[in-house]
């Protein structure tokens, strides 16, 4: 029978003509023994082919694969299934009095998926989602158990390894006491006048801060300060604090996110931006990001203030974060503190890719990388002038599995194989 299967956006329709969500680890076995070619899905909050299997490949769900959420109260560490999502986790870490160090914007995807493509959520002091992982298993092309965990050497390939090393069973997470957050809301911060050193202090004002803007004039429309009660209450006179609950794109309900008006709250209902019972973002959208370094951000801002009515007209909504410098090879952070310029853009792939082209002109000179789940065109070329370990990947990949039935077409493109 076949089965229509789509990413979450629905700009995606995967080739397979169904998804398989094998039981136990033997009927996972028995699909790889049989496929030329596989590709785990996620939660399927991708944007673009990363998780195609290609017309004659497999495309798995783990979903239905035993191996939960398992803490480990002594150790303060969680092992997570392969199929496990953010929610799920949050919620179960917390029943324990542990947390998590961050969370991206929605609790729905996958954890497995997430640190495959560097997900990260936002802090000058906090990494991708993927620092937080101590140890991955996988099963392999040929059906064996591979455990690397932190000082294999081969450990900085194997989380952030955008699905090509093999299905990912299980992930192991560090872990700290529970704590909690106030979200302080802002707004109108100029960009006029904005200069590095005043930039890195807005964006250190609290664990987690995120600028919103919809570039329809330069500046940022929201502030978003999400603060440990464990830390200290910033001053901050840079904006005006927000007289009611926002949302992120405009026009949209802030019911769908989590508490604001500096109510405090448990870390996993406060860090992202939006609640796990409701419908995250717009819902009917695209998305690209790119991340460079810190150093960069005000000059990139402008760089993209220079194009904005070329951008606005498709944006929904334009975010900046910050992000730790990581060790992941192909970690969009690898080795560098970092920026991160996220854009909702409008539902419409041909009106999107012609900006998102322009984007990535006016960003080149600062080395951007582009988030690997999310829309772009930079060149294998590019890429790979960006990613100085990119080469140690290839040959982790090919180790791991020689004759390549993890790599697909966005694989072979991006690793240049
Ligand atoms: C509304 C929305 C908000 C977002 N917010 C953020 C944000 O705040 N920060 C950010 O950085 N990103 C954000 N993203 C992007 C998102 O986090 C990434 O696309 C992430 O990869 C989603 O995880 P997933 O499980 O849906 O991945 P999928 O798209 O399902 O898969 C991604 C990759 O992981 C692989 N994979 C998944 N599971 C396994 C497994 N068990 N074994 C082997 N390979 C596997 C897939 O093959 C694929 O290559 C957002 C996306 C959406 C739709």
């Amino acid at each position: 029978m076949t089965e229509t299967v789509t990413n979450w956006a629905g700009n995606i329709t995967y080739t397979a003509e169904a998804l398989h969500r094998p039981h136990s680890l033997d009927a996972l076995r028995a699909l790889l023994a049989d496929a030329p070619r596989v590709r785990v899905l996620g939660s399927g909050h991708s944007f673009n082919e990363i998780a195609e299997p290609g017309e004659d490949g497999v495309l798995l769900s783990l979903d239905a694969l035993p191996g939960g959420v398992d803490v480990d109260t002594t150790a303060r560490t969680v092992r997570v299934g392969g199929g496990v999502r953010y929610a799920e986790l949050a919620r179960r870490v917390h029943g324990y009095g542990l947390a998590l160090p961050n969370m991206a914007s929605l609790p729905h995807i996958s954890v497995a998926g997430s640190v495959a493509t560097g997900t990260h959520g936002s802090g000058v002091g906090n990494g991708p989602l993927a620092s937080a992982v101590r140890e991955v298993e996988l099963v392999t092309a040929d059906g064996s158990v591979v455990t690397i965990g932190r000082g294999d050497p081969r450990f900085g390939g194997a989380v952030t390894s955008l699905g090509a090393l093999g299905v990912v069973t299980a992930l192991t997470l560090d872990l700290e006491p529970a704590f909690e957050v106030e979200q302080h809301v802002f707004t109108e911060l100029p960009l006029d006048g904005l200069d590095l050193a005043t930039f890195d202090t807005v964006m250190s004002a609290a664990y987690s801060v995120s600028l919103f803007t919809d570039w329809d004039a330069p500046g940022f429309r929201q502030v978003w300060l999400k603060r440990r009660t464990d830390q200290p209450l910033p001053d901050f006179p840079w904006a005006s604090p927000a007289t009611e609950k926002v949302h992120p794109v405009p026009g949209m309900p802030a019911v769908n996110c989590t508490e604001q008006c500096g109510v405090p709250g448990p870390w996993h209902e406060r860090l992202p931006h939006f609640r796990a019972e409701f419908t995250p973002s717009s819902g009917a959208e695209l998305q690209s990001e790119y991340l460079l370094p810190r150093r960069y951000a005000v000059e990139a801002l402008h760089a993209v203030d220079g194009i904005r009515r070329t951008v606005a007209p498709v944006l929904q909504t334009c975010e900046v974060r910050t992000v730790a410098a990581d060790e992941q090879w192909l970690s969009p952070a690898h080795g560098r503190d970092s920026v991160a310029l996220h854009f909702t853009w409008v539902e419409d792939t041909e009106a999107v890719l012609p900006v998102v082209r322009r984007l990535e002109e006016a960003l080149d000179p600062f080395d951007a990388r582009p988030h690997w789940g999310k829309v772009f065109s930079v060149p294998a070329t590019v890429l790979h002038a960006r990613y100085p370990r990119l080469k140690d990947f290839r040959a982790l990949a090919h180790d791991l599995d020689p004759a390549g039935r993890f790599a697909n077409a966005f694989v072979r493109g991006v690793l240049g194989t």
